[in-house]
């Protein structure tokens, strides 16, 4: 079965899909995105996830290119055209396409906007969630509003890349204060030795993840103990458990941070019943 895109209005095969040279989400990464989960074909957290998009999208001053119920649409289609049981839909918008020159294209200008989506390996998921993961540190090196989820990634590309020649999952940021922002493509997290959850607080530092929101739900409703503060590495070193949150990985245990175990170096007992219970407390439409 060919894959189906949704791009500028048409339903295409992935291979016939492409955008103009000149949109400024290629020449300038002039654009943002969202990663839903899709889960037995419906989308977890719709709602929260275009309430995130309408914020980045007006930070950056780029025009909604559709009315949210015609996004959403747009969104269920692209699932169902693809058959996605589990899996996640992608959706891109940016500023468009014009002659090439920095500041922003001529008023009137369309913005563009891209579907896709896939299934993942559900097996292979909760594998990766069984085993734990492990994550490498790495110096934060972004620009100071990443709380804006542009398409402007190249320092989480580098760190990806990072830690997997290191054999890691993920590369969480550093800042100069030796303290965690964030992962390449998710929120981070640890559970101290005295049981409180920590994460960092949603500033212009790091991305206000849904899932991060879904959690932090979660563990209300739970009674845990929570603090939203940064932490730093060497608090994440003495951890007794630390995960990583994001719409395709839900909740992820991490059993190793540089290569030292977190904890006794089995995944987690929060961070397992969180993964297990997360949607209970997530929304499916
Ligand atoms: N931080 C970054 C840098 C990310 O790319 C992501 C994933 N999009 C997240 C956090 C997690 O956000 P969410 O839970 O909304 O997927």
């Amino acid at each position: 079965m060919s894959r189906i895109a949704y791009v500028n209005g048409r339903y295409l095969p992935l291979a016939a899909a492409s955008v103009n040279v000149e949109d400024r989400g290629y020449q300038f990464s002039d654009g943002v995105y969202e990663v839903c989960e899709v889960r037995d074909g419906r989308l977890v957290d719709e709602r929260r996830h275009m309430a995130r998009l309408k914020f980045s999208l007006s930070e950056l001053r780029i025009a909604m290119p559709m009315s949210p119920a015609s996004l959403s649409v747009v969104l269920h289609e692209v699932v169902r055209r693809n058959r996605v049981r589990w899996g996640i839909v992608y959706l891109q918008i940016t500023r468009g396409v014009s002659r090439r020159d920095h500041a922003f294209p001529p008023a009137g200008t369309a913005p563009s906007i891209v579907v896709t989506a896939r299934n993942l390996d559900l097996a292979g998921a909760e594998k990766m969630a069984g085993d734990g993961v492990a994550v490498i540190s790495v110096p934060e090196n972004r620009w100071e509003r990443v709380d804006i989820k542009s398409v402007s990634l190249l320092p989480n590309v580098l760190a990806k890349q990072a830690a997997r020649e290191q054999g890691a999952r993920e590369a969480w940021f550093v800042d100069r204060d030796g303290r965690v922002t964030e992962g390449s493509s998710s929120n981070a997290w640890i559970v101290t030795r005295d049981g409180k959850v920590v994460t960092r607080q949603a500033d212009h530092g790091i991305l206000k993840g849904i899932t991060r929101t879904v959690v932090l739900d979660a563990l209300a409703a739970q009674g845990l103990k929570l603090e939203e503060r940064a932490f730093t590495l060497e608090e994440a070193h003495a951890a007794r458990e630390a995960f990583i949150t994001s719409a395709s990985q839900i909740v992820l245990p991490v059993v190793k941070i540089d290569g030292r175990p977190v904890g006794n170096g089995a995944p987690g007992l929060i961070a397992s019943a969180l993964r297990r219970d997360f949607h209970h407390y997530a929304e499916l439409s």
